[in-house]
């Protein structure tokens, strides 16, 4: 499947804000985004000004970056959320926070969504007791993710266990060190999305 394989610290940058897609590296002063503030490229540091489109574009641009998702697949969700009964923007969100590869990082189990990505990929986990290596698989409430028993051994599993002490999860979540499984305790609310969206202008952007 396509993916983004550029330099994920220029999609940042182009954004404006941290979108922390590099893990632990986006904590610390060799963030790009400390060090060069503006937009990448030539005229990165020239005119900043957006009409009502661009800033609606841009919105839709930040969170398809934050979720790891690509043009057709992000237009897809915003179709289901559409079709959905409550706020269109709220569904959106809703829908992409229950993504397989998003659940693993909300539970702390990845330093970022590109690393969850990767360890769903490999087939690190199960969903209620089946193998699931799609990262954009659809989570419901009530749903069971637990390690892979073939690969606990492995060191990316290892490194998951280490990676959940001391993290606090959303209330969303829940995840057992001990049995090493997790539960979707509830689904995600608007509330739960920590980063700064403003899913209306999205809605927006598709309904012109
Ligand atoms: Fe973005 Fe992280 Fe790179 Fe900083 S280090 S620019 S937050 S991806």
């Amino acid at each position: 499947m396509a993916r983004y394989t550029g330099s994920v610290c220029r999609l940042c940058r182009r954004e404006g804000i941290k979108l922390f897609l590099k893990g632990s590296r986006c904590e610390t002063a060799k963030c790009a985004i400390e060090k060069r503030a503006y937009p990448p490229g030539q005229h990165g540091q020239g005119r900043k000004k957006f009409s009502e489109y661009g800033v609606q574009l841009r919105e839709k641009q930040k969170v398809k970056r934050i979720y790891g998702v690509l043009e057709k697949q992000f237009r897809n969700y915003f179709f289901a959320a559409d079709k959905k009964k409550g706020i269109t923007g709220e569904n959106l969100l809703q829908n992409l926070e229950l993504r397989m590869d998003n659940v693993i990082f909300r539970m702390g189990l990845a330093a970022s969504r590109s690393t969850a990505r990767q360890l769903v990929r490999h087939g690190h986990f199960t969903v209620n007791g089946k193998k699931m290596d799609i990262p954009s698989y659809s989570l419901a409430q009530g749903d069971t993710i637990a390690l892979n028993p073939n690969k606990v051994k492995k060191a990316p599993v290892k490194n998951a266990i280490e990676n959940i002490k001391g993290k606090t999860l959303p209330d969303w979540l829940s995840f057992d060190a001990d049995s090493k499984q997790g539960i979707v305790q509830a689904l995600p609310t608007r509330e739960h999305v920590t980063m700064p969206i403003e899913e209306q202008l999205i809605v927006e952007l598709y309904s012109r």
